[in-house]
């Protein structure tokens, strides 16, 4: 028996990529059809080669996670793309998209695109919000795909690794693809046709090799609305305010109205910008109101 991973699933056939990048065409046979488990894009599967490019999948590996929308399995981290200008860069969204990546287990790494639109004094704006979330533990990419600068630190991320992008459309993902894999010839700039395309079209997903890696072709969490999270888990989000969270006076602390607390204290003073405790006192809100606001 051979393994590997699912890139594409289509018409009742999965295609599974191996260890020596063979894809082979496998119909499902096996044990999972009486767990009612049905293969997703993302899986590790065993399969037996009936020749070189077709198979039958006999066995799917137990999953790390799983995301619905797109439905894929196994993702080891999110790209969290936004661009520095044009759309303008919104700390507010990237908290909402942090958190919610956060709250699936999952890893981010936030990359800022079109840098060849900034000025000098845009650019020391945005170098503020690099070192913030850089200093909250998170790591931080510039890319322009024009010039095609950042793009190696963008490729070192992703090299063995199967990720998601996330960012609103016209932020530019799919440039990003086409700078490192021209021949992808992903269309770009109209909304429809780019990577966005997945929020109205129930097209199905697919793991993309880029360099090393694998990304999907389908942008994931079109929901921004914080249902699932509790209190807690909201709090356990904001890596800067955790660390301090054991110096304040009441374990469990929320840091909201609780006397002592140390994260007010660190917000106070100025260790933690304002504009991320706002974020969270926003996000706290909404939680307890379960009403989404953007
Ligand atoms: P997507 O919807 O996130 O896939 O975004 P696209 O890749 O389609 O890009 C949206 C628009 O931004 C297009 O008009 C691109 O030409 C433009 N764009 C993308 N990357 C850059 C960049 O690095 N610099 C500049 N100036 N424009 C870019
Ligand atoms: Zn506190």
């Amino acid at each position: 028996m051979e393994e590997g991973k699912i890139i594409k699933a289509l018409s009742g056939f999965y295609y599974v990529i191996t260890k020596d990048e063979r894809i082979v065409q496998c119909r499902g046979r096996g044990v999972f059809r009486k767990q009612k488990i049905t293969p997703l894009v993302g899986d590790f599967v065993q399969f037996q080669a009936e020749n070189d490019h077709e198979g039958y999948i006999l066995n799917i590996f137990e999953r790390k996670n799983e995301l619905v929308r797109p439905p894929i399995s196994n993702v080891d981290q999110a790209i969290l793309v936004f661009s520095a200008a044009n759309p303008d860069f919104s700390t507010s969204l990237l908290d909402r998209f942090l958190v919610l990546i956060e709250s699936k287990k999952m890893k981010s790494i936030i990359c800022i695109t079109k840098l060849d639109l900034l000025n000098e004094s845009e650019k020391e704006s945005i170098d503020q919000f690099v070192h913030h979330y850089r200093s909250f533990g998170y790591e931080v990419i510039l890319t322009s795909s024009i010039l095609n600068e950042g793009l190696d630190p963008f490729i070192h991320c992703i090299q063995g690794k199967t990720s998601v992008f996330a960012g609103q459309s016209g932020v530019g993902k799919s440039s990003l693809l086409n700078a490192i894999r021209p021949d992808l010839q992903l269309k770009t700039g109209d909304i429809s046709q780019s990577l966005g395309r997945g929020k109205h079209t129930t097209r199905h997903v697919e793991l993309i090799k880029v360099e090393e890696g694998l990304i999907a072709d389908t942008p994931g969490f079109s929901s921004l609305e914080l249902t699932e999270i509790t209190a807690e888990e909201l709090a356990a989000c904001f890596p800067e305010m955790v660390e301090r969270s054991h110096e304040c006076k009441f374990r469990g602390c929320l840091h909201l109205n609780e006397p002592k607390c140390q994260v007010k204290a660190a917000v106070e003073n100025g260790e933690i910008p304002s504009y991320r405790y706002e974020h969270y006192q926003q996000f706290m809100e909404e939680i307890k109101e379960r009403k989404p606001r953007y």
